[in-house]
């Protein structure tokens, strides 16, 4: 802040209190904006949320990061949160693979670890010893990922191409599809293989897992996401003299100059040189004058992918890991989530001391979306016993489910022409949110990205001096 007067500092609106627009409001801020941050909910954090389900305090989904997400963790950072964040040391998913009718289900425990090595070698030790493959298909494994490392991120023509098609047309089956590629991909891509497109997939692949060593190490909040996300965001933002209206909508967006203006449902006008968008597409779609990006008519036809999570709180402890990964089962990742949600402080968990709360991430589950709790629970908990032998003799307390029905914007081929820039046509008008064109798939990481992308844009065309050599996205410090 250089204590500029306010009328000679810019006025900015940041649309949307996702991570995109946390980042691009505290950006603008600390580039001495006078920064209006306009949020519809009751709350910051957007998509990546916490609520209290009486005295449970419950994630509206598992959010998981990787340590290659460097403008996310900078984001962490930046909101003094990176000690409220558990980063594995080394890689490590125990990957359960079930099969056999329930009453005698066949277990078998693999682990995908790095070893201290370089890269490919860092998961070789790991791949030999996999046992959900045999081993012509770990080699088949090893050939897919050489190909993959080979392929330009920078040629438009993966993104024609189904991740599915170029893995069969590179040696893979259904065996190593399943029990590796869409194991990770269907989590961090929100699609199968074959509804992916070879850009976003070889993306997710060449820099999780390709890249550094300990690129794919996983992180996840050791707190609600909602302590993040909005405690500590809304905390930082009030600290940078942002201005945050939540409960607020923005329903009309009137470019002019030298000011655009901003109207929001209650009426009240806001007026600002620069406004950034940081909603999903439909508020893109909602709120752009025509004409203001390439392909504006297609972004109402942009798609989206759902993700289900469904809670479960046992009256005992039925899992001993933090969390494990699933094969052969409708279950795709399980997570112990009875630290983080406080169970053992409330009455439930005071009537049963050890009681242990699970959450399931189902990821890209169009068909199950929108399926009756009750269905959800008959299909679930007879999955879990499976998997977990001490699920088949506990009492489940209680079983709930959230449903993010827009999760992800769809990771579909042609994807990456649907997705604009940051810079729109219309000058002091940018566009921020995890759907943008940030190369990323829709996650934490591609949001904060895109919230960068905007500001940088903002500040630049305002031939404000931007902090050098931010390169690897993490925050200027
Ligand atoms: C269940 C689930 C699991 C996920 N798992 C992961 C994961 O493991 N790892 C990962 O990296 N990512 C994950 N994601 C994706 C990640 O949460 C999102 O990509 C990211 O949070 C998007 O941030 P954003 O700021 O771009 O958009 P959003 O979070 O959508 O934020 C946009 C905000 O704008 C507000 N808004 C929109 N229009 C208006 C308006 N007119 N006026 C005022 N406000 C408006 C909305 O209310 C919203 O709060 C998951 C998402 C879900 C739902």
């Amino acid at each position: 802040m250089t204590g500029r007067a306010d009328a000679a500092r810019p006025a900015a609106v940041v649309v949307g209190g996702g991570l995109a627009g946390i980042t691009a409001a505290l950006r603008l801020a600390e580039a001495d904006h006078r920064v209006t941050l306009v949020e519809g909910r009751p709350r910051l954090g957007g998509l990546a949320f916490s609520f209290q389900r009486g005295e449970l305090t419950v994630d509206n989904g598992q959010h998981v990061y990787l340590r290659c997400c460097t403008a996310y963790r900078g984001l962490l950072d930046r909101l003094g949160a990176a000690r409220l964040v558990h980063l594995q040391d080394r890689l490590d998913v125990p990957v359960l693979g079930v099969s056999g009718p329930a009453g005698a289900p066949v277990r078998t425990l693999g682990r995908l670890r790095r070893a201290g090595l370089p890269v490919p070698l860092h998961l070789a030790g790991s791949l030999a010893r996999y046992p959900h493959l045999g081993p012509a298909d770990r080699a088949r494994v090893v050939r897919g990922a050489l190909a993959l490392q080979s392929l330009d991120l920078a040629d438009p023509a993966l993104d024609a191409v189904s991740f599915g098609d170029w893995l069969r047309g590179n040696g893979q089956n259904a065996r190593t599809i399943a029990a590796l590629w869409d194991l990770v991909g269907v989590a961090t891509l929100n699609a199968r293989a074959d509804q992916v497109s070879l850009a976003l997939a070889a993306m997710v692949f060449k820099t999780g897992l390709l890249s550094d060593p300990g690129a794919s190490d996983i992180g996840t909040a050791a707190v609600p996401l909602g302590t993040i996300h909005h405690d500590r965001a809304l905390a930082e933002l009030e600290r940078a003299g942002v201005k945050v209206l939540l409960r607020a909508r923005v329903a009309e967006l009137k470019p002019a100059s030298p000011q655009h203006a901003v109207r929001l449902e209650g009426g009240e006008l806001l007026t600002a040189d620069t406004v950034v968008l940081a909603g999903a597409q439909d508020t893109a779609a909602a709120l752009l004058p025509p004409d203001a990006v390439d392909g504006q008519d297609r972004l109402a036809g942009f798609g989206t992918a759902p993700i289900l999570n469904v809670h479960v709180v046992y009256d005992r402890k039925v899992l001993r890991r933090p969390f494990f990964a699933a094969l052969g089962s409708p279950v795709q990742w399980v997570f112990d989530r009875t630290a983080h949600s406080g169970l053992a402080g409330t009455e439930l968990g005071r009537a049963h001391p050890g009681a242990q709360y699970l959450a399931l991430s189902q990821s890209a589950v169009q068909d199950e979306i929108d399926l009756p709790v009750a269905e959800l629970r008959r299909r679930y908990l007879p999955e879990l016993a499976r998997l977990l032998p001490a699920a088949g003799g506990a009492g489940v307390l209680d079983f709930f489910v959230t449903r993010e029905r827009t999760a992800t914007f769809d990771p579909a081929p042609g994807t990456a022409a649907l997705r604009p820039t940051a810079r729109t046509k219309v000058p002091g008008l940018l566009l921020a949110g995890a759907w943008t064109a940030t190369g990323w798939p829709a996650t934490m990481e591609g949001a904060v990205r895109s919230g960068h992308a905007a500001a940088d844009a903002a500040l630049a065309a305002a031939g404000t001096h931007l902090p050098v050599d931010r390169g690897d996205g993490r925050w200027p410090r």
